[in-house]
């Protein structure tokens, strides 16, 4: 591991002054930072440490659930009202990681973490855009069985690796920042970008940009809501693909629908074709499977996830058919 400065500052101010300058990055659990640190893949001049500066206060009110961006990735999921009024955030979260991994990582962390392609984490393979832009893309003509086949460019075909922004996308979430030039807010759907030319750009935040809460909106639909992930092993595994739905119902009829994948996409992906396609029917096998068939759409696979083509819409199924059975 490289030398690097390792900052404290008291109090947001003072982290967004500190986090000024392209080598400085931010960190709060570290969970997949110190990673990076260890294989060279990250080489800041200083870390910028916002423990004690973010909240890491959950709270809840008549509008939704604020998540100070500190808060680590198990409180979040055990939170009462998380698993009574949000359950495919709570089943999203520990369908995560390990629950060692959980306890450390944040909810800001989380957002923001870098995809697990195994030649963007190997510094001996130099074809990277992702870490070195203009070197080419090795997993294209390499092994890509655990990549993405929606968003994909010919410059990157990564998967996005996290569960919680996918469950955050389909209960239509805000990310909240803080920038010296001040605050802002964005949709969930909108803070990740795909990576077209520029695989190396992953989000919409600005340099020295900290996230410092999400909010979550309460609603009918995100109570009857369900994550599935389907993966190599039961736990501490990424998925081959995930399914975050949210159904509103109106007797036997689905009033709106939600549904976000994840494994599947260079970002968090709304299938948004499949939701309309769900408004009006019946809540029934037949409509979540005529649904699940419109996920893939637009997909360009490789040789060797060509799998997920059937896969994806095979959980998006089994996510339907969890929600709907619920109250
Ligand atoms: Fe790098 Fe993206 Fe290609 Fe992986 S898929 S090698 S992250 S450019």
């Amino acid at each position: 591991m490289r030398d690097f400065q390792y900052v404290r500052p008291k109090n947001l101010d003072e982290a967004l002054e500190q986090g000024q300058g392209a080598r400085r990055r931010f960190v709060a659990g570290g969970t997949l930072l110190v990673d990076l640190l260890r294989l060279d893949v990250e080489r800041p001049e200083s870390l910028v440490d916002l423990n004690g500066v973010l909240s890491s206060d959950i709270t809840w009110d008549a509008h939704g659930l604020t998540i100070g961006a500190g808060a680590r990735n198990t409180e979040l999921a055990y939170h009462d009202k998380v698993m009574a009024e949000m359950p495919v955030l709570s089943e999203a979260l520990l369908s995560g990681a390990s629950p060692q991994l959980r306890n450390m990582a944040s909810v800001g962390g989380n957002l923001l973490q870098r995809t697990r392609c195994s030649y963007f984490r190997d510094v001996g393979v130099d074809a990277c855009n992702k870490r070195k832009p203009g070197s080419g893309c090795a997993a294209r003509e390499g092994y890509s069985r655990m990549h993405a086949v929606l968003g994909v460019s010919e410059h990157c075909i990564a998967a996005h690796p996290s569960d919680m922004c996918v469950a955050l996308l389909a209960l239509d979430a805000v990310v909240r920042t803080r920038h010296r030039s001040g605050a802002r807010e964005l949709a969930l759907g909108d803070l990740h970008i795909l990576p077209g030319d520029h695989p190396e750009l992953e989000t919409q935040l600005k340099p020295g940009e900290i996230v410092t809460e999400v909010f979550v909106p309460s609603s009918e639909r995100a109570r009857r809501s369900a994550y599935v992930k389907s993966r190599d092993r039961a736990s501490y595994a990424f998925a081959l693909a995930s399914a975050a739905v949210a159904l509103e119902l109106e007797g036997p009829q689905i009033k709106s629908a939600r549904i976000a994948l994840g494994g599947v996409g260079t970002k968090p992906w709304r299938a948004l074709e499949a939701e309309a396609a769900l408004q009006g029917k019946p809540a029934t096998r037949e409509s979540f499977e005529a649904a699940a068939r419109l996920t893939m759409n637009g997909a360009r696979a490789t040789s060797h996830n060509a799998f997920k083509l059937e896969l994806a819409p095979r959980v998006v199924v089994a996510a339907l058919t969890a929600a709907g059975s619920k109250s």
